[in-house]
C-alpha cells in the first residue's frame, strides 16, 4: 500500500512503527458552531482511511480532538452570556449527531483540549527546560530557530519565511525574541477561562494541544497525521517542532491532508461567509449523498460543491441501492420459484451451477481492483468505479433463474466493498406480510400453550417495527403505522 507523504511529497510504501497495528491522530474541529460541509469533508475520508486499514487487517488506535477553548468559542461565549463550556459543549453534542448521520465512526479517543490542561503545562515546561520555549511576563514562547527541522513538512524556508511573506508572521506580540516564535502559553485577559500554570493564569495556545493529546493517547511516536491542507502551516509544523523537541523522536510517519471543498472555486470557511452547515444540507439530501459525494473525488482533489455534482452523487448512490434491491427481489422470487418447481437440479456443492461458479471466480477480480485503487494513496474515486462494474455485471449477468448462492455472493460482494468506504447501500429491511402472519401464527399458538411471556414478546417485537395488532371476533388482524 502507498500513501502520499506531506513530508517527502511523495507516495510511499506504508510500513507501521508496530506490525499490523496503526496509531493515528487527526486534528477536529474548534467547536463554537455546526460544522460545515468542509470540516465534513477530513471527517469522512479519513474515516475512510481508518475503514480501509482495517478492512487490510490493521488494528487502528483513531484520536480524534474537539479544540474546546478557543477565542473564537469564547467570543461566542460572550455573545450569548453563556459559558465557553456550554457552548463547547453544545457544539461536540452537535458535532456528534452529524458524525453519526454521515456514518462516521466515533473516535477510539475524542480527547478535549479542557481536559488535558496538566499535560500541556508539562510539555510547556520540558520545553523551557530544554531551552526550546521562554518565558516573558507570562506569555511562553516557542524558540523557532532553535529546532533545526522547522519548515520540512510545509517545505518553507526561515529565512524566506521571515523576510518574504509577512503576513505568515505572528504580529503584535513585540516582546518575542524573533517574529517566527510561536505562544505556547499565554495569560488571561479580562472574562476568559483560565488555568493556573507556573508562567501566569492562562491558557494553553492551539498547536500544543494536538502535540499533547497525540502523545497521551497514542506514544511519542505515531503513524499517520492527518487533517485539511490549511493545517500544514502552521499549525502541523508547529506541533511537529513542539513534538519533536520535547521527545526527541520523529513525531508521526506519514502525513496526510486533505484538499479543501470549495464553493465557485474559493474554500468554504466559516471566515469567508461562504459555507453550508452538514445539518442545512441534511434537510435536502440523504446524508448517504453527502457521503458518497466526498468519496467520489480523490482526497487530494480540490472538490467544488454544486447542487449538479450532489445530484450526479444521488444518481450514482442509486444506482448502487438499485442493483442491490433488485438481487434481493431476484433472490425472493428465485425462492418461491423454486419452491414451486422443486428443481435445482444441476446445482453442486456451493449450491451455483459450474457456469455460476465460473462467473463467482471472475467476480474476486472486482475485489482486488478495489483495493489497487484504495492502495494507491486511498483512491476513493476509482474505488467507486469498481463498484459501479461490478453492478454493471450484476444488472447484466443475472436474473430470478440465477442460483440463490450466487446472487447473494454478488449482493454480499457489493454491500461490502460500499461498506469499506462507510456507505450504507441496503435497504432498511421492512418486515413482509408472510413473516407478520407467521409470527401472528407462532403468537396465537403460544397463548393457546399459555406461554403468555412469549406471545407479549411477539407482540412488542412487532410493535417495534410499527405493526400494530387488533384481536377481533373473525380472528387476529394487523396493520402497519
Ligand atoms: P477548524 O474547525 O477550522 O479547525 O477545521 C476542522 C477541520 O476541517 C480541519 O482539518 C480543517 O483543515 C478542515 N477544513 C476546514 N474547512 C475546510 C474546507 N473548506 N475543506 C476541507 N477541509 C476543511
Ligand atoms: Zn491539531
Amino acid at each position: 500500500m502507498r500513501v502520499y507523504n506531506t513530508l517527502s511529497k511523495r507516495k510511499e510504501e506504508f510500513v507501521t512503527l508496530e506490525p499490523g497495528k496503526v496509531k493515528m491522530y487527526v486534528c477536529g474541529p474548534t467547536v463554537y458552531n455546526l460544522i460545515h460541509i468542509g470540516n465534513a469533508r477530513p471527517m469522512i475520508v479519513f474515516d475512510t482511511v481508518r475503514r480501509y486499514l482495517e478492512h487490510k487487517g490493521y488494528e487502528v488506535n483513531y484520536v480524534s480532538n474537539f479544540t474546546d477553548v478557543d477565542d473564537k468559542i469564547i467570543a461566542k461565549a460572550n455573545e450569548e452570556g453563556v459559558s465557553s463550556q456550554e457552548i463547547s459543549e453544545r457544539y461536540i453534542a452537535e458535532c456528534q449527531k452529524d458524525m453519526e448521520a454521515l456514518n462516521v465512526r466515533p473516535a477510539t479517543t475524542h480527547p478535549r483540549a479542557t481536559q488535558e490542561i496538566d499535560g500541556m503545562i508539562a510539555m510547556i515546561q520540558t520545553l523551557v527546560d530544554k531551552g526550546y520555549a521562554y518565558d516573558v511576563d507570562g506569555t511562553v514562547y516557542f524558540r523557532t530557530r532553535k529546532f533545526q527541522e522547522y519548515g520540512k513538512l510545509s517545505h518553507k524556508n526561515l529565512d524566506d519565511l521571515r523576510s518574504g511573506n509577512r503576513s505568515l508572521l505572528v504580529t503584535g506580540e513585540d516582546q518575542k525574541e524573533d517574529p517566527l516564535d510561536f505562544v505556547l502559553w499565554k495569560p488571561k485577559k479580562e472574562g476568559e477561562p483560565s488555568w493556573p500554570s507556573p508562567w501566569s493564569d492562562g491558557r494553553p495556545g492551539w498547536h500544543i494541544e494536538c502535540s499533547v493529546m497525540s502523545k497521551k493517547y497514542l506514544g511519542e511516536q505515531i503513524d499517520i497525521h492527518a487533517g485539511g491542507e490549511d493545517l500544514i502551516f502552521p499549525h502541523h509544523e508547529n506541533e511537529i517542532a513542539q513534538s519533536e523537541c520535547c521527545n526527541g523522536k520523529e513525531f508521526a510517519k506519514y502525513w496526510l491532508h486533505n484538499a479543501f471543498l470549495n464553493i465557485d472555486n474559493r474554500k468554504m470557511s466559516k471566515s469567508l461567509g461562504n459555507f453550508f452547515t452538514v445539518r442545512e444540507i441534511l434537510e435536502k439530501y440523504d446524508p448517504q449523498v453527502l457521503r458518497f459525494f466526498m468519496l467520489s473525488a480523490h482526497y487530494r482533489s480540490p472538490l467544488n460543491f454544486s447542487a449538479d455534482l450532489m445530484e450526479a452523487a444521488k444518481n450514482g448512490l442509486d444506482r448502487i441501492r438499485n442493483a442491490v434491491s433488485n438481487l434481493k427481489y431476484l433472490m425472493d422470487c428465485g425462492a418461491k420459484a423454486a419452491e414451486a418447481s422443486d428443481c435445482g437440479a444441476q446445482e453442486t456443492a456451493s449450491g451455483m451451477t459450474i457456469a455460476e461458479e465460473g462467473l463467482l471466480a471472475g467476480m474476486k477480480g472486482y475485489e482486488e481492483k478495489f483495493d489497487e485503487a484504495m492502495d494507491d494513496d486511498f483512491n476513493t474515486a476509482d474505488a467507486i468505479a469498481v463498484i459501479f462494474e461490478l453492478v454493471k455485471f450484476a444488472n447484466s449477468n443475472l436474473t430470478s433463474e440465477n442460483s440463490r448462492a450466487l446472487l447473494q455472493a454478488v449482493y454480499d460482494e457489493i454491500v461490502s466493498l460500499s461498506d469499506i468506504l462507510g456507505l450504507i447501500v441496503e435497504e432498511k429491511e421492512d418486515l413482509l406480510d408472510a413473516d407478520i402472519e407467521a409470527l401472528i401464527e407462532e403468537r396465537q399458538a403460544a397463548r393457546k400453550a399459555k406461554n403468555f411471556a412469549r406471545a407479549d414478546e411477539i407482540r412488542n417485537l412487532l410493535a417495534e417495527q410499527g405493526i400494530t395488532l387488533l384481536d377481533t371476533r373473525e380472528g387476529v388482524k394487523w396493520k402497519r403505522a
